[in-house]
C-alpha cells in the first residue's frame, strides 16, 4: 500500500512535533543530507531510475541481515529450511519496493547472489558487518537500516520488534533516535494490539557504530517465539509490517521536503 503523503505529513507532523518536545528535539538542529546527482556504481545496490513516486532526493540503503555462508538464526517454527537470512532478504525487498513507490531511491547492500567484492576484505563467502559499514560509508546515502530476525532459546515466550539506534561520534548527522522513534510510532499503528515496538539505544551493533549516516538496525520479531515466527511467515503480516517501517522512515525525511 501507497500511503497518501498529503494526509501522513499532516498526522506525521503533528506526532513527530509531540515527540521532539520530549526527546530535546535533536532532529530539529540537524538538516538532511541531499545526495549528489552522481550515483555510485559500484556493488549491486544500483539505484532504480524509475520509481513512480515523486523523487524525495533522499537515497536509502537497506542490508537484508546476514546472507551467503553467514545464515544468521535458525528455528524449526520457519517453514521450508529458511533461516533468517531468507527472511530479511525477502523484507529487504519488500521494503524497498514500497520505499520506492513514494519517490527514494533505494539501494541493498547485497541481493542474496552477490555482494560488493572490493570490499570482501576477509576473503570468504561472509560479507560481514564491518565490511557493510565501510561498503555503505563509500555510498552518498542519507540513511541506512539493517533488517534482523531475533532469537532467544532460553525463553521462547520473549517476542515482539526491536528498533535499534546508535548516534555515533562519527555520524555526520544526529537523528538516528528521531528516525528511529517515527519507524516504532508508526509501526503502533499497524499493530495497535500489541505492545509498541521499542526503541534502543544500542551502541553494539557494529553498523550502528561505524556507519557515518543515520542509521537503523530492525530486528522483525523473535523467530524462536511461535506467534512471532507465524507473524514474520505471514503475508499479510509482512505488509503492514512493511507499511509502518516506510510510513515511519518517510514520517521523519518528509519533515524536510
Ligand atoms: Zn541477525
Amino acid at each position: 500500500m501507497i500511503l497518501k503523503k498529503t494526509s501522513l505529513r499532516m498526522s506525521v507532523f503533528l506526532l513527530m512535533g509531540a515527540m521532539l518536545v520530549s526527546c530535546g528535539g535533536p532532529a530539529a538542529e540537524t538538516e538532511t543530507k541531499k545526495p549528489d546527482p552522481g550515483y555510485p556504481s559500484i556493488g549491486v545496490g544500483r539505484p532504480v531510475s524509475d520509481a513512480p513516486g515523486e523523487d524525495t532526493g533522499i537515497t536509502i540503503c537497506i542490508d537484508p541481515g546476514h546472507g551467503f555462508d553467514d545464515v544468521g538464526c535458525s528455528s524449526d517454527y520457519l517453514e521450508d529450511e529458511k533461516e533468517e537470512k531468507d527472511m530479511t532478504l525477502q523484507y529487504a525487498y519488500a521494503l524497498k519496493a514500497e520505499l520506492e513507490g513514494m519517490g527514494y531511491t533505494v539501494l541493498l547492500t547485497h541481493d542474496g547472489n552477490t555482494f560488493p567484492e572490493e570490499f570482501n576484505s576477509y576473503k570468504n563467502n561472509i560479507f560481514s558487518a564491518d565490511e557493510r559499514a565501510a561498503y555503505v560509508n563509500s555510498l552518498d546515502v542519507d540513511y541506512f537500516v539493517s533488517l534482523h530476525c531475533d532469537t532467544f532459546d532460553e525463553d521462547d515466550s520473549i517476542g515482539g520488534i526491536r528498533v535499534y539506534y546508535y548516534d555515533s561520534p562519527i555520524k555526520t548527522v544526529t537523528y538516528s533516535d528521531a528516525v528511529a522513534n517515527s519507524i516504532s510510532a508508526h509501526l503502533a499503528k499497524e499493530f495497535p494490539d500489541v505492545k509498541a515496538p521499542s526503541v534502543h539505544d544500542n551502541q553494539s551493533y557494529v553498523v550502528l557504530r561505524t556507519t557515518t549516516m543515520a542509521a537503523s538496525l530492525i530486528e522483525i520479531g523473535f523467530i524462536s517465539n511461535k506467534n512471532d515466527a507465524e507473524n514474520i511467515q505471514n503475508p499479510e503480516w509482512q505488509e503492514k509490517f512493511i507499511d509502518g517501517v516506510a510510513a515511519g522512515i518517510d514520517g521523519y525525511f518528509s519533515l524536510y521536503q
